[in-house]
């Protein structure tokens, strides 16, 4: 299939965690993690739709003052989501700045923030730039089987972990996938066009067989129904899958439900913050060891692991890493 998403590490594994996920044929992305985006071309992140973070140690979230220096001055909406205490956290983070000139802009860059509570309730808010980044239109929110932000085609779903405090791990869903058979279509006499769009989104929508869908055929346009063209033209698969697990304790319930957010993930981006003959450190730590994030990609059977935030310590030892957890991956751990 085509992929439609497009996970990478910002950072080098050592550096600030952050995940930039492009969307294909969309100009769109989502972001896991807030850590420095310095190193992200200026029109990757005017791109970003949605942050997902996991928790507000600094280094998880130092960008946000970089995207808010960028987004001012447009006219654009960012969707920030985090833990408990996190609407107040971006509150004065905003605050923490003189805005006495943006209230004559004749843009409104606007930042929802939203928080998550271990109990699946919440809270959103907006913050304004044309009223000076105050907090208004607060609204409660109750999120059912951990899932946080819902839009037609896709789903990002949360899970609490335990990191002495609560951290968040995150699953990008793409609902179904829909792949147009491009031979099929030029059997059919239809040609590529912006109505296949139409076509995926009727499709992602459950619409009735009877749909009436205008196609753009090589002699003008033509009517056919969802049905006669899903089974002419489309073949349909599992939607693609991207899980993000940061800073987490080893411990049964946070294993438990890594392994039940990242089933089946087409990627898993997991730290592995420490080597396994540093368990203890990682355990006071309240991290993963390589091995750890190894066995638990494995029990979850994921298709990519890519490890990340790895300890300073191990500074050139990168590959000691990554084979740890490679190892524990394919069953081979101690
Ligand atoms: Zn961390």
């Amino acid at each position: 299939m085509t992929p439609v998403f497009h996970p990478v590490l910002v950072n080098s594994p050592f550096a600030d965690p952050c995940v930039y996920v492009d969307f294909l044929f969309d100009r769109r992305a989502m972001l896991f993690d807030l850590g420095t985006l310095s190193d992200l071309p200026t029109r990757k992140i005017l791109r970003i739709s949605h942050i997902f973070v996991s928790h507000t140690h600094i280094d998880h979230f130092i960008g946000f003052d970089h995207l808010v220096r960028l987004c001012l001055g447009r006219q654009k909406q960012i969707h920030l989501f985090g833990p408990a205490g996190f609407v107040d956290q971006v509150w004065h983070r905003l605050a923490s700045y003189t805005w006495n000139l943006v209230y004559s802009y004749d843009t409104d860059f606007t930042v929802v923030a939203t928080e998550i509570h271990p109990d699946g309730s919440g809270l959103s808010s907006e913050f304004h730039c044309l009223r000076g980044f105050k907090p208004e239109n607060v609204t409660v929110r109750r999120f059912t089987d951990g899932i946080i932000h819902l839009e037609e085609g896709l789903l990002v779903r949360a899970a609490q972990l335990d990191h002495k405090i609560p951290s968040l791990a995150f699953s990008l869903e793409e609902k179904l996938h829909v792949n147009i058979l491009k031979n099929r279509l030029e059997e059919a006499g239809l040609v590529v066009g912006p109505w296949l769009n139409g076509l995926k989104q009727a499709i992602q929508q459950e619409k009735p067989d009877d749909t009436p869908i205008q196609a753009a055929g090589t002699r003008g346009a033509v009517v056919l129904t969802l049905r006669e063209l899903r089974e002419q033209i489309v073949k349909i698969e599992t939607g693609q899958k991207v899980c993000y697990v940061t800073d987490a304790a080893f411990t049964p319930k946070n294993a438990e439900r890594i392994v039940d957010l990242a089933r089946e993930a087409d990627y898993l981006f997991i730290e592995a913050t420490f080597l396994d003959d540093d368990s203890d450190r990682a355990a006071t730590r309240h991290h993963l060891t390589a091995s750890q994030a190894g066995k638990l990609a494995r029990r979850a059977a994921v298709a990519r692991v890519i490890p990340f935030h790895f300890s300073p310590r191990y500074t050139g030892r990168g590959n000691e890493i990554s084979a740890e957890l490679q190892q524990a991956w394919n069953g081979f751990s101690p």
